[in-house]
């Protein structure tokens, strides 16, 4: 495994790779890897002849320093976990490597940049995008893999693939949870104990909803009011939103009638936690 930190090493050694007509497999990451990177890893694996994986904390998609600073990192760790995958090469740029003093480029995608994560963290998916971007102009990617777990970030990548006529496939995989079923994430190391009890009932409000979705419940208002109700009498976080929305332009719904996605954000007292769950009536 190849660890790289330099641009302009990680852009010739893909070029080369790409001129012996290897297909370049990449998982864009946060660091502190866990099943659900793992599990994006393995199937660029088995699907590229190259696996490349970045970490990188990129401070444009925190919009509270504070978040930046709790984030956790073990490289060390990560590294291992990378290695064990078969990752061939892992890019980990330094911040002043990725935004130079003078950097003054960004990328947007309107209108679903603005919804639910984006009206709560006001910035977040233009640091996304923006990122995304740079590390597919860096790492050269004929594939690239995304986790179900942050839907809409998902939906965004894909839509400034498509609008931009990027020459990358986006492959989106299912939310890895753990056997109570909270979806894993590196902030779970944040919840104290009690929380992280009540945490899987996030997961049980969008199975009920969805439950009561294939019984023939077509009011979204009522069903998103039962979401609330699950979570606030089960947990004592604080709602940031809780949805039914249609997948693709991420518009509330008031009748569901065909696919739909629930989507959720609340805030424990040092862990912000995101989860959705896909359903259809059909
Ligand atoms: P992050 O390091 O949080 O930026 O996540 C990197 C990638 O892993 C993103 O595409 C996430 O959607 C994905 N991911 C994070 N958590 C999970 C999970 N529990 N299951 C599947 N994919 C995940």
């Amino acid at each position: 495994m190849e660890i790289i930190r330099d641009v302009t090493a990680m852009q010739s050694r893909v070029t080369a790779l790409r001129q012996q007509g290897r297909q370049i497999g990449f998982v864009p990451t946060m660091g502190y890897l866990h099943e659900g990177h793992l599990s994006l890893c393995r199937a660029a694996r088995i699907e590229n002849h190259i696996l490349a994986v970045s970490i990188f904390v990129n401070p444009a998609q925190f919009d509270r320093q504070e978040d930046l600073e709790n984030y956790p990192v073990d490289l060390e760790r990560d590294l291992v976990k990378a290695e064990a995958e078969g990752t061939d090469l892992v890019f980990v740029p330094e911040q002043k490597t990725v935004y130079p003093p003078g950097y003054a480029t960004f990328v947007e995608v309107e209108s679903l940049s603005g919804r639910w994560e984006g009206a709560y963290r006001p910035g977040h998916f233009r640091g996304v995008t923006t990122v995304v971007m740079k590390l597919f102009h860096i790492v050269k990617p004929h594939r690239t893999y995304f986790g179900q777990k942050d839907y809409q970030q998902a939906r965004i990548v894909h839509q400034m693939v498509k609008d931009l006529d990027m020459d990358v496939e986006v492959i989106v995989l299912p939310t890895v949870r753990e056997s109570d079923g909270l979806a894993l994430s590196s902030r779970n190391v944040n919840l104290t104990a009690e929380e992280r009890r009540q945490a899987p009932m996030l997961y049980r409000a969008l199975c009920g909803v969805a439950d009561r979705v294939k019984s023939g419940e077509q009011d979204a208002r009522a069903l998103v009011e039962e979401m609330h109700r699950v979570i606030q009498e089960g947990t004592s976080a604080t709602i940031d939103y809780v949805a039914l929305c249609d997948p693709e332009s991420l518009e509330s719904l008031e009748k569901v009638e065909g696919p739909a996605v629930a989507l959720l954000a609340v805030r424990f007292s040092k862990a912000r936690l995101i989860d959705n769950l896909l359903m259809n009536t059909h």
